[in-house]
This record gives structure tokens, sequence and C-alpha cells, in this order.
């Protein structure tokens, strides 16, 4: 976590950045009670939905323009900053009249370019903070492009939010975390401020603490997280929503890692394991270069026979065999396919290059 990163954006920081508020603005009423439990609690600022992306028509599609007036009464009456979601440059437009302290594209906006640019145009000259959430579908090329298209239209404050992916294996969450994808944006953006919105992996109350945990682990810069005053009567996303005493004492209960230690003992013994993880990569890669040698030798074979570069019988079989290796080695079935699945794409391509030449 690096609270630096939000140095100008001007937002009260107190543990970390803090985005908590409503699914959805219901009604003046729920708004205003949920700023109220918010208030002086460290939030940097309340969200709620305006405009609700609903994947099916016919469900609770968000109060629209109303919203933004008791956004807009709550931040008077208990100071809190507020932001909420824009998906097109109508919405962008009612949002700075209202003078909205903060904006976020939605992961169903962030999958469409033509909405981005449609948005990053309409905030030209602005240095509104935006908040990009990543695609349903797990591209990071997406992601990236859309806050490239926000920063060449100028504006400075941008961060994302990992919100997760969809996916249609069965799982415990509502959006697969798929980790590697923030890690991935973290290291090819290290300047852009991280958050993660548990509320949307998770899907169920009570998985929010877990992955929230585990955000702060990987050095996420903060948290939104969808808070409501009766979650069980929330229009959208019920199941999901923590009240606000749930959510601050989930908060209250994290634990914060930094990056580095200053304690000799750690650095020292972190050196010596260091050590042996790079010269274990060194020997991989080696055996890796060997490997593939003898791959090229029998792509060679295989065009001289007319035989086919993909042997479907052989790679089941060597799938088979790994996979129980490796669990006799504590690496998950997973890891293995993936690993031997992206050493065989090499070994393909490497085949068929030379095959093709
Ligand atoms: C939301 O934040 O309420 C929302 C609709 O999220 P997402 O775009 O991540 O689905
Ligand atoms: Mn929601």
């Amino acid at each position: 976590m690096d609270n630096s990163k939000f140095q100008d954006w001007g937002f009260p920081i107190d543990k970390m950045f803090l985005s908590a508020g409503p699914c959805s603005a219901e009604s003046q009423a729920q708004v205003l009670e949920t700023a109220q439990a918010l208030a002086g609690q460290g939030i940097s600022f309340l969200r709620a939905g305006i405009w609700k992306p609903r994947t099916r028509p016919g469900s609770f599609e968000g109060v629209g323009l109303k919203g933004l007036a008791w956004m807009d009464h709550a931040r008077t009456e208990t100071g809190l900053k507020i932001g909420t979601e824009v998906a097109e440059p109508s919405h962008v437009e009612a949002c700075l009249e209202f003078g909205m302290d903060i904006l976020w594209v939605g992961a169903r906006t962030t999958t469409n370019p033509f909405s981005v640019q449609a948005i990053a145009d309409a905030l030209k000259g602005t240095d509104v903070p935006v908040l990009v959430k990543n695609p349903i579908s797990a591209d990071i090329g997406l992601w990236i492009g859309a806050i490239e298209r926000l920063a060449n239209a100028g504006l400075t404050r941008l961060g994302a939010i990992h919100r997760g992916f969809s996916s249609t294996l069965e799982m415990r969450y509502r959006n697969a975390p798929n980790w590697k994808m923030p890690i991935e944006l973290k290291r090819r953006m290290p300047e852009i401020p991280l958050i993660c919105d548990p509320s949307h992996i998770c899907g169920k109350a009570d998985l929010i603490s877990g992955i929230a945990q585990e955000a702060m682990d990987l050095l996420f810069d903060g948290l939104m997280v969808e808070v409501h005053p009766d979650p069980s009567n929330a229009l959208s996303d019920a199941a999901q929503q923590l009240t606000p005493d749930q959510f601050l004492s989930m908060v209250g209960s994290l634990e914060l890692s930094h990056e580095q230690s200053d304690s000799p003992v750690f650095i020292n013994r972190m050196s010596e394991l260091r050590e042996g993880v790079d010269e274990l990569d060194s020997q991989l890669l080696d055996l890796l270069g060997q490997r593939m040698d003898i791959v090229r030798k029998m792509g060679k074979l295989k065009a001289d026979q007319h035989v086919s570069t993909l042997q479907p019988h052989r790679w089941q079989e060597i799938v088979r065999d790994r996979i129980k290796k490796g669990s006799g080695l504590d690496l998950s079935e997973d890891f293995v396919l993936q690993l031997m699945q992206s050493i065989h794409e090499e070994a393909i391509r490497q085949q068929e290059a030379n095959r093709l030449d």
C-alpha cells in the first residue's frame, strides 16, 4: 500500500484509501443514513450507483439523476466526498454539474473502447479523479487501454479497481479474483493506484474479509466496499453488502503489510532465500533451453516424415504424468497444467516456425 499515490487527490486517507456505500442509491433517506454511519470513520469517499448497468433488463436500473441530488445532500450534511459510476457522456455531464468528487468506469463499460473514449472525451478539460474497473473478461489490454484513453484526455488522477472476472467455472466467488491480472497491471503501470472491490469479487458478504485481507497482502492501495444500512432489503446486490458496523469492524481487523522491512534478520534471511530462488530459476531456464533443443530436433524429424506437429495422444500422456508427478511435490493440478500448456505452446511455436521456414 502506498498512500502517497493519492497525495494530490485531495481525499481524506486514514488507514488506506477507502470507498464505501451502497451498490445503488435507493432513496434520499438510505443515502443519508449510510453517509451518517460512515462519516468520521476515515472514509475517502461515499460510493453509490445512480445508473445501474444490469446484465438483463427488467431488474432495478438505478434511480437516475435524482440520486445525484441525494448524494450532494449527503455530502453537505456529513462532509463526505462522493463518487458514482459513469457509463456514457450524459452521465459525465450530469456528474460535472453536481461537482461529483470522483467517478468510476464500471466493468461492463471498460469492456467497450468506444464507450471509454466517449467518456474520456466528455471529461476533457477537467481533472476529476477517475477509477477504472477491470473489464469483465480477463483482458489486461482493455483495462490498460481504458486508463490510457483517460490519460490521453489529460486526466492525471487515475486509479484502477480490481473487481474480479466472469468465469463459467463453478467457484465460491461471483467473479474470479484471478490475482495475476491486477499483479500484472501493477507491473505495467506501477504509478497507478490499485484498489480492490471485494464485494463484486465475492458476491457474498461472509467472503469479503478474506478477499480484502488478500488484497492487503498483495499490496493493494485501498478498497471499495458495498455498504448498505439494511443489506437484505437492498434493491441490487443484496447478498454482498455489509452493514456499516460490519464494514467498519472488517476494516479494523485488516492487517496491513509493507513492501519492505528494516529488520536485519529479515533482510539477511530473505537475501539468502532469494539467492536460492535465483539459482533455481537459472537452472530452470537452462533446462527449458535444453528441452527446446530436443523439441526442435523432433520437429525436424516430424516434418521429414510428414508427421503432424501436434501429437494429441502423447500430449494427453504428458499432462497426465506431469500432474501426477506434480501432486507428489505439492504442486497444484492447475499450476502444473498451466505450466505444461505454456511449455507445449512454445514447443509447437518453435516446431512450426522451423517447418514453415
Ligand atoms: C458497482 O460498483 O456497483 C458495479 C456495478 O460494479 P461492476 O462494474 O464491478 O460490476
Ligand atoms: Mn453492486
